[in-house]
């Protein structure tokens, strides 16, 4: 029962020596990161990070664990994913002369691009607010991150950009397209400029391309320095992790050296694979998604106090004023988990960001929120 006090002391001692080489050894650009934080989301409607909510078909599910049955976990995974990509190939309808590489989730692709062209005495150019981890990886490759803010409406300042350019030479800028958090396509005009303006590569994150109906990647041969990154993610494939980025082979080819060999597991490849033969399932989970969107946004814009912005993704951001802690509180308490951005830049002050659910969850959203803005 009663510790000896020895034994508490240098537990408190090897503590003590614990903090010191922490702070003595982690570089402090990573010291002052905070970790990319998931809530818990158990019982609750889960409105916050972008999912798909269908889940397949059980007909469908009891074919894919036949699949699963013939994998031999003992082996590592075929490192190059042959298969898997030429299905990709197909299902993209990529060009035999463009390259691609995959990803752990893109997620990871955007650190193999700052990986190589990051570094000290580099920067990496993106407009805010966008995707975080655009510049959380830019800390971790030791990588200056410059955001240029967009303007009132959210839409590129290609003026602001310009000047960036000129001025800070970057070796990378990511634009989202549609950009999260906000859900906005931006005008290609505005994009041309900014791929013409820069020495450096400029990424196109297409993440919710299926939502959006607007694409770069029929454009990659037409500039030295555009690449196009994809994810099944928000497809309906979050828990794969699968990235994929594409591009004019060379670029691609020195990409693809700092990939681990095994990034992308068996268990990926072989549903991915499995995915991709049945594709057909997420297109009727996609135009269902997108008609909710499309329902959701009308009955948002309908609401007294609420600001709704328009959106080409399958979520949508909105404004409540002065009120996005108490209303999403409220939600949570009746079991609705949405994102609060109110807080984590100034451009998002109000802001709250809810994922299309099923019909379901959606009337259910609507419902607490209708609640939520009387009381
Ligand atoms: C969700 C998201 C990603 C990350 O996708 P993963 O493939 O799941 O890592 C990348 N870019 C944008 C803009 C996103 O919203």
């Amino acid at each position: 029962m009663n510790m000896p006090d020895l034994s508490n002391s240098s537990q408190a001692n090897l503590d003590k020596d614990i903090q010191a080489r922490v702070s003595r050894w982690v570089r402090p650009a990573v010291q002052e990161l905070k970790a990319y934080a998931v809530p818990n989301a158990d019982g609750l409607v889960k409105l916050d990070a972008m999912e798909n909510p269908y889940c397949w078909p059980d007909a469908l599910v009891a074919e894919w664990i036949e699949v699963l049955k013939t994998v031999e976990l003992n082996r590592y995974p075929e490192p190059q994913a042959d298969k898997l990509k030429a299905l990709l190939r197909q299902h993209l309808g990529l060009a035999d002369e463009l390259g691609l590489v995959l990803g752990n989730g893109s997620d990871e692709l955007i650190q193999i691009l700052q990986l190589s062209v990051g570094g000290a005495g580099r920067c990496v150019l993106a407009p805010t607010p966008s995707f975080v981890m655009y510049e959380l990886t830019a800390v971790a490759t030791g990588t200056r991150f410059i955001g240029v803010p967009l303007t009132q409406s959210f839409e590129l300042n290609v003026e602001a950009m310009l000047k960036t350019i000129e001025q800070h030479n970057p070796a990378v800028i990511f634009i989202a397209y549609p950009n999260n958090p906000t859900g906005n396509l931006f005008r290609l005009e505005d994009i041309d400029k900014i791929i013409t303006a820069t020495d450096g590569l400029v990424v196109i994150d297409e993440a919710y391309e299926a939502y959006a109906e607007s694409s770069y990647l029929s454009r990659i041969e037409s500039f030295p320095n555009l690449l196009v990154m994809r994810t099944l993610s928000k497809l309906g494939l979050a828990g794969l992790r699968l990235g994929m980025l594409m591009g004019p082979k060379d670029w691609l080819a020195q990409f693809e050296k700092l990939r681990l060999p095994y990034n992308i597991n068996t268990l990926s490849q072989i549903s991915g694979e499995f995915s991709l033969r049945h594709k057909s399932v997420f297109v009727e989970q996609v135009e269902n998604i997108r008609s909710e969107r499309e329902l959701l946004l009308g009955k948002l814009a309908k609401l007294a106090g609420v600001r709704v912005y328009p959106s080409k993704a399958n979520f949508i951001l909105f404004k409540v004023a002065e009120r996005a802690s108490s209303i999403y509180a409220k939600l949570l308490a009746d079991g609705v988990l949405i994102k609060k951005l109110d807080g984590s830049a100034e451009a998002l002050k109000d802001c709250l960001r809810v994922t299309v659910g099923t019909p379901a969850e959606n009337c259910q959203f609507m419902t607490a929120l209708q609640k939520a803005l009387i009381n």
